[in-house]
């Protein structure tokens, strides 16, 4: 594809409810765009005044997605990564509370000139300047403008994408808009007036959505009278309603909305060309999505398990694994707060392998302890991310070291065993308490199991986190057989560690799930999806 002298802009609103799946639309888009050989670019805009999701609590806001260069996202933008396989940035995360700060601020230096500062120029010019920095180096830029039309909160951004529409002129901007079309049982229909209603409100604000994708209930079809109605009513035409059933997984989405002419609807409303899109792997891990070869149930050891959009990035990692393993996944969702010594094996039974993923506070820790006693003395798979590993290691300094009291400091500050501690240190200086975030490398040991499994001795991958492993426990540590499988590559952090006795016991400081995609599964999870499965992981 040669490159496009002039950039083009995807705006992707909702009407009437929030949780349609817009950021799993704009995903699809972009795998369908990417498939044709467009350069593609993905941006999410967030309503809330929080600079970014990094502070909110995870029941508020589900995961915090981490990109490589640290900034705590949006979980949408972990749909986009997994889909378009692109690594993206902060510029891809934006927040009415980033926009709000740099105003401010640049309000208290002076910078207006004793202008009176208002949301239309200033705020509107600021989220468009946003908009164009985030889409540099694509042919097509696909935004995400998150909550509903017709709140207050979204009313910058919509006027903001309204004034971008008119700057770019014809052709340089496509509206899609996400609706529900409800079936009413007691009248036996489809009801349109939610989707009418929703795209005069986008009306009201100036904007004419082009292509309206439609929710329905799994396995529906929407009537083509239902479908001639809505085109008329909303001024859009027929070809240009998609509907989008609930579908067995989101990885169906691209090929749903690619059978319906989504991308074609879009490329020839921006005046670009249609290609054919090559989605050969894609189709080929759906297919084996879809006939799996026999179930790997894996028990998530968490506090947060009532919320499943915690765990996100891990769940679509595991499935991504056993996608490619050709099983079919069934994740135990285990509360850390119930578990103790007595009945871990009995909460945790049935499981072919246990993970425990990142947290923070003190809250279900010690249930996470006993779970894992419970894996290492049964040989029972076991993946541990972040927290997952600190629990791993407290565990063993405990049981096997017999280091009573073991802890991190972070949830036993005068614990005699800190197994765990804030890193203190010539290259800590500027981070200080805060989280170490984003992608870090790691050498790998080249006896490991994850060498292996990498395939490659140096690695890099995303981190969020405070507390490191501390070092003048390692002797220990290798004296009682547990390998020090990853550092730093100057040797000052321990980034893995490795049981070896064990069938596969393998825990990283880091966050894997975050690099894993639907078309390239992360090696560590395909491993210990391997070994649950009963191979060798
Ligand atoms: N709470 C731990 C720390 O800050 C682990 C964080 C995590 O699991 N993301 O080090």
């Amino acid at each position: 594809m040669k490159k496009k002298s002039k950039r083009k802009y995807v705006f992707v609103t909702g009407g009437v409810l929030s949780g349609l799946g817009k950021g799993v639309t704009a995903a699809s888009l972009g795998v369908l765009l990417k498939a044709r050989g467009y350069r593609i670019s993905m941006q999410k805009i967030d309503p809330y005044l929080n600079i970014d999701p990094g502070t909110m609590n995870p029941y508020q806001h589900g995961e915090v997605f981490v990109t490589d260069d640290g900034a705590e996202t949006d979980l949408d933008l972990g749909h986009y990564e997994r889909f378009t396989g692109e690594s993206l940035t902060g510029s891809s995360s934006l927040s009415a509370g980033q926009i709000f700060w740099d105003i401010i601020k640049k309000e208290r230096e002076g910078d207006y000139k004793g202008e009176c500062v208002s949301i239309v120029p200033h705020v509107t010019k600021n989220i468009r300047k946003q908009i164009k920095e985030a889409a540099k180096g694509s042919d097509i830029a696909i935004v995400e403008i998150g909550g509903t039309v017709g709140d207050i909160e979204s009313m910058p951004f919509i006027e903001a994408i309204r004034e971008h529409a008119l700057l770019e002129g014809p052709y340089g901007t496509v509206f899609i808009h996400l609706v529900p079309v409800p079936y009413l049982a007691a009248a036996g229909e489809y009801k349109t007036k939610p989707t009418q209603h929703s795209v005069k409100t986008l009306l009201s604000s100036g904007i004419q959505a082009d292509i309206l994708v439609c929710r329905l209930d799994a396995g529906s079809i929407l009537p083509k009278t239902a479908k001639k109605k809505i085109s008329m009513m909303c001024s859009i035409p027929k070809k240009a309603v998609i509907t989008n059933p609930d579908a067995n997984t989101i990885y169906e989405v691209p090929l749903i909305l690619e059978k319906q002419g989504l991308a074609g609807a879009v490329l020839q409303k921006l005046g670009l060309k249609e290609a054919k899109p090559d989605l050969s792997l894609w189709k080929e891990h759906v297919r084996r999505m879809r006939n799996p070869g026999g179930t790997v149930k894996i028990a998530l050891v968490g506090k947060y398990v009532e919320l499943k959009d915690a765990y996100l990035s891990v769940a679509e990692a595991l499935r991504h694994a056993a996608a490619k393993e050709s099983r079919e996944l069934d994740i135990m969702w285990v509360n850390s707060e119930d578990i103790d010594a007595e009945n871990a094996g009995a909460l945790l039974k049935g499981a072919d392998g246990v993970i425990i993923p990142g947290g923070f506070g003190s809250r279900g820790i010690e249930g996470m302890i006993a779970a894992c006693k419970y894996i290492r003395e049964n040989n029972v798979p076991f993946f541990g991310i972040c927290l997952g590993m600190q629990i791993a290691c407290i565990e063993f300094a405990r049981n096997v070291l017999g280091m009573d009291g073991a802890h991190s400091t972070e949830f036993a500050p005068d614990t005699p065993y800190p197994v765990f501690d804030i890193l203190e240190g010539k290259d800590r200086v500027n981070i200080g308490g805060t989280l170490r975030l984003g992608a870090y490398p790691c050498a790998l040991c080249p006896s490991s199991k994850s060498a292996g499994l990498y395939g490659r001795g140096e690695i890099e991958e995303r981190h969020r986190h405070r507390y490191e492993f501390n070092n003048k426990y390692i002797g220990l540590f290798e004296e009682g057989g547990m390998l020090i499988a990853g550092k730093s590559p100057d040797g000052s952090i321990v980034e893995m560690v490795e049981y070896p006795e064990h069938r596969w016991y393998v825990a990283g400081q880091f966050h894997p799930e975050f690099m894993s995609r639907f078309s390239r599964p992360h090696p560590l999870f395909v491993g210990f999806i391997k070994a649950a499965s009963g191979g060798k992981g």
